[in-house]
């Protein structure tokens, strides 16, 4: 039975979707304005193990993650520069070049995490007929007013009705007094400080811009989600995940907004990641520690000891569950790549095994073991997708695997039914649950034959007492990372760990 928190009942709740086998299933994709960076592999690699581990158990997942291209402003409060509007005229190109630009780089930096592509990937600018619809009707039922060609969304009077807060916990008192730092002056169109922008008139110069009923302008922060998740998922749906840093105001105002235009609870379970801290700090651009995902593959960013692997970064965001924190650090993802290595060797090593059958020899203690740790991969994914835990007991497998190839003739210890589950569940936990793929080769077969080629070289010089080839050969391979290996059988690389 699958079980995970739900931010909204600050639970975990067995998971019961509302039409199984279909799962309907929402993310707040990224604001493309910018490279994609290591703030963005912790929740789309988190949200990638839900999409994955909701298909394994035979669920249909719909999923939708929005490409937020329009509406973003810098500040929060509904102020400033549209972020994408602001990067096109610093780079002197169309806000939908940069829109486009980034959208591009983001695909790609997920591709290379190896991250699941959503089933659907609305984008915001082509989604403004259904933003206004809905603000119409927000306003039609009262939550909603207008000044000046901008609509903002009344939490006063929304809070006489529904209870604001429910997702973040703040009560409406606590919302008024911390929405914004400012006090509210003369100029401000907004009768509270909490209340937020669903629709902003847009100045003479302002570029990304659409008409409306209330004149030309462009959407507000909050609206796209609540407008594109109630389009392809329904008025309710099952799960909208999200980075912590966007429950609220975001996911707050997208409840209150679905809300007051529908009537209906919109999300039935709220799962939010925590945050990747580097150093102990905060990501920021002010910080410059803002690492892009390229620089991280290339090593080209000062805080950065060598290049780290896409596997690498997705192994190190999996090693700890999506709840708690992760702090980023040269050691943390270098203990990363040496699991990862291992991991990989191990999967190496137990799809090498060969099952040899002698009944009177089954272990049921050691066949027990096998089918409990199995098991309890799976049990680690159930409670709260804890991918931690399930690494953990894919590597306690890994050790029988290693006592199996060290010592062939204890195989038969397993029954065959065992043995076989044991390769294929470890194979879909690896591959098709946690996403990891073997980096090494991109055609394992050429590479296999160059190894062979090498590793005879090394036969041929051991054979003939010719140790200067013998160790060049084992030095210029530890520099690619490979460690030549003596065996009884022969001779066998691997990944250097
Ligand atoms: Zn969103």
């Amino acid at each position: 039975m699958l079980k995970f928190y739900n931010s909204l009942s600050r639970t975990k709740e067995t998971f019961t979707p509302a039409h199984p086998p279909l799962v309907g299933m929402y993310a707040c994709g990224p604001t493309v304005y910018g490279e994609p960076h290591l703030g963005h592999a912790r929740p789309y690699i988190t949200f990638d193990i839900v999409y994955r581990y909701l298909t394994y158990l035979g669920y249909k997942v719909r999923y939708v993650r929005n490409i937020t291209d329009v509406g973003h402003l810098e500040n929060d409060a509904d102020e400033g520069e549209d972020k994408i509007a602001k990067k096109a005229r610093l780079e002197n190109l169309e806000p939908m070049e940069i829109a486009q630009l980034y959208t591009n780089s983001f695909r790609k930096g997920m591709d290379m995490l190896n991250v699941t592509p959503p089933g659907i990937e609305p984008q915001a600018s082509g989604h403004i007929i259904e933003q206004i619809e809905m603000i119409k009707k927000i306003i039609e039922h009262g939550y909603a007013y207008v000044v000046n060609g901008s609509v903002y969304f009344d939490i006063e009077h929304y809070s006489k009705n529904y209870k604001y807060g429910e997702l973040s916990g703040r009560v409406l008192e606590d919302a008024m007094a911390g929405a914004g730092t400012r006090e509210l002056d003369g100029q401000d169109e907004k009768r509270n400080r909490s209340d937020f922008a669903l629709w902003k008139n847009a100045s003479p110069e302002h570029i990304m811009k659409w008409p409306s009923p209330w004149g030309m302008g462009f959407p507000g922060w909050h609206i796209e989600c609540s407008a594109m998740s109630a389009k392809y998922l329904g008025e309710t749906f099952d799960i909208h995940c999200g980075g912590m840093d966007l429950l609220f105001p975001h996911h707050e105002c997208e409840i209150a907004q679905s809300k007051a235009a529908n009537d209906v609870e919109p999300v039935r379970y709220w799962l939010h990641n925590n945050m990747l801290t580097i150093n102990g700090q905060k990501m920021a651009k002010s910080l410059g520690n803002g690492i892009s995902l390229v620089q991280m593959f290339t090593c080209s960013h000062p805080l950065l000891d060598k290049p780290y692997s896409p596997m690498t970064l997705r192994f190190f965001i999996l090693m700890a569950q999506y709840r708690s924190t992760i702090d980023f650090s040269n050691d943390a993802l270098l203990a990363a790549e040496k699991s990862y290595k291992r991991m990989m060797n191990g999967v190496r090593t137990l799809n090498a095994l060969v099952y040899t059958a002698d009944e009177s020899k089954v272990d049921p203690k050691l066949n027990d073991e096998i089918i409990k740790l199995l098991d309890a991969c799976q049990a680690g994914m159930d409670d709260d997708f804890n991918t931690a835990i399930t690494i953990g007991y894919l590597f306690s497998i890994l050790k029988h695997v290693n006592n199996f190839k060290a010592n062939p003739a204890t195989i038969s210890g397993l029954t065959l039914e065992t043995f076989d589950k044991m390769k294929s569940t470890f194979n879909t936990y690896v591959h098709d649950i946690l996403g990891l793929i073997d980096e090494g080769p991109a055609n394992p077969h050429i590479f296999d034959e160059l190894m062979n080629l090498i590793l005879g070289s090394y036969a041929y010089a051991k054979e003939h007492k010719d140790y200067a080839t013998v160790d060049k050969i084992r030095a210029e391979m530890k520099k690619e990372g490979i460690a030549v290996k003596d065996t009884k059988a022969g001779y066998e690389w691997g990944y250097e760990e």
